[in-house]
């Protein structure tokens, strides 16, 4: 019983003395206001540097926005230094005020071009050679690619969608069955997503086609669509119409070509693929507006097609014409460049040009030209140089001292001893 009531007794102790503890510990961490206990100015000075290295980092990693609102907390913290205490370092200060109001202006400056830049239409020409391959980068993010050019283009093309930053492909157009126009899209297909993709609907025999086949048949994720005159594909402010073909195909491939124009605000683009006169007649004869700021010039610039009438329909005030340099067909014919020029169009050319790239802000333009096509090179290993270079997505093998050899991606390779054995395993010889 005893026990029991000094156990109660000591009880009661130890809760006092534990209220005491926990009643010193609040007391002791109440913070004083600013008013009865400022910070330092050297506290202060410290908390406005540590804020402007934040605006720094923000700025490095180009979110802009964030990095003007960390200057000016830090600018905000370095005045009220000099506000609470006039006499600490004045010059200092104002050396520091001065270089936030710089970084201020210089973040608002870049995240005002930033979001001119994010409105920008891109469309770039790109050199492949003789073949056609036009790249569009929508303001809101989404990826059109026009054909591809011809098989042998894979590597530079690869490389160069990566580098305009394409991770994705929301819709690919295979213009027309012709090998200048889906031959790269074979290698493309493996290595870039893509959700949809737009065909005629005509069809080829050659060997190159089957393989292209093949691999569209493999990716079982895309989804497939005709392209049909009237249909109209909307990539937020920017809409793709589709002037040919109907569902009633010509007879040549080449009018079957997809004929599509790409509009954002003022601003239009008219892409023809291989289209000659017969298909230029039937898309005037629909009676869609086809008029357009830029014209892919049809076919290369063979004389089969921009027949005067369908010129002047688009009547456009620039034009680009997808070409490789003294390509065996001699496009452009000089007619084609005359009758352009007689309208007062001026002409953008990929063989003397390199690639052509539009940034449309839906008013106005400007064209860059980021270079001609370079294929990238890769060492030989030395127990396999001497040796023939196959390329097993072109099916094309390379003698030892080719300079071509180099160029074949290390995962698309395949070594020979001899040419008769790349021949029997089904290769062909590059014939320049
Ligand atoms: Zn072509």
């Amino acid at each position: 019983m005893r026990e029991k009531y000094l156990f109660q007794r000591e009880f009661k102790y130890c809760l006092f003395i534990v209220f005491i503890a926990i009643f010193l510990l609040i007391v002791s961490q109440d913070p004083a206001s600013p008013e009865t206990n400022p910070a330092s100015p050297d506290e202060l000075n410290r908390s406005g540097y540590l804020l402007f290295k934040q605006g720094e980092q923000a700025y490095y990693r180009r979110n802009f926005e964030a990095a003007a609102s960390y200057y000016r907390q830090a600018a905000d913290l370095f005045n009220s230094i000099h506000k609470r205490h006039p006499g600490w370092s004045a010059d200092a200060l104002e050396d520091r005020l001065k270089i936030c109001r710089q970084r201020i202006e210089e973040a608002e400056r870049a995240r005002a071009e930033q979001k001119a830049g994010e409105r920008l239409l891109r469309v770039h020409f790109i050199d492949v050679g003789q073949g056609d391959c036009e790249l569009i980068q929508c303001p809101n993010g989404k990826t059109i690619l026009i054909d591809g050019g011809k098989i042998w283009c894979y590597p530079f093309l690869v490389e160069y969608l990566r580098q305009a930053g394409v991770k994705k492909i929301d819709l690919l157009i295979v213009s027309h069955p012709h090998g200048d126009h889906y031959g790269g899209l074979i290698k493309i297909l493996k290595i870039f997503p893509v959700v949809t993709l737009l065909v005629s609907g005509k069809e080829d025999t050659t060997e190159h086609y089957q393989r292209y086949l093949e691999t569209v048949k493999s990716l079982k994720s895309i989804k497939f669509k005709l392209a049909r005159v009237g249909d109209v594909y909307s990539f937020g402010d920017v809409k793709m119409l589709i002037v040919h073909p109907s569902s009633r195909l010509l007879d040549s491939p080449n009018n079957c070509s997809i004929i599509a124009k790409v509009s954002y605000g003022r601003e239009s683009f008219l892409f023809t693929g291989d289209a000659e006169e017969e298909a230029e007649h039937e898309a005037m004869s629909r009676g869609y507006n086809l008029k357009s700021t830029i014209l892919k010039v049809g076919h290369h610039g063979s004389r089969t097609s921009t027949n005067p009438g369908f010129l002047a329909r688009v009547s456009p005030r620039e034009a680009v014409i997808c070409v490789g340099k003294d390509n065996y067909y001699g496009h452009p014919k000089p007619e084609i460049l005359r009758r352009l020029k007689s309208r007062g169009i001026k002409i953008y050319r990929t063989d003397q040009d390199g690639t052509v790239l539009y940034l449309s802000n839906g008013i106005t333009h400007q064209v860059e030209f980021p270079g001609k096509a370079v294929y990238p090179e890769y060492n030989i290993p030395k127990e396999r140089r001497g040796k023939i270079i196959a390329n097993r997505e072109t099916l094309i093998y390379y003698l030892p001292r080719s300079k071509y050899g180099r160029q074949v991606p290390p995962e698309d390779r395949v070594f020979f001893d001899t040419a008769s054995a790349a021949e029997a395993a089904g290769y062909r010889r590059y014939w320049f």
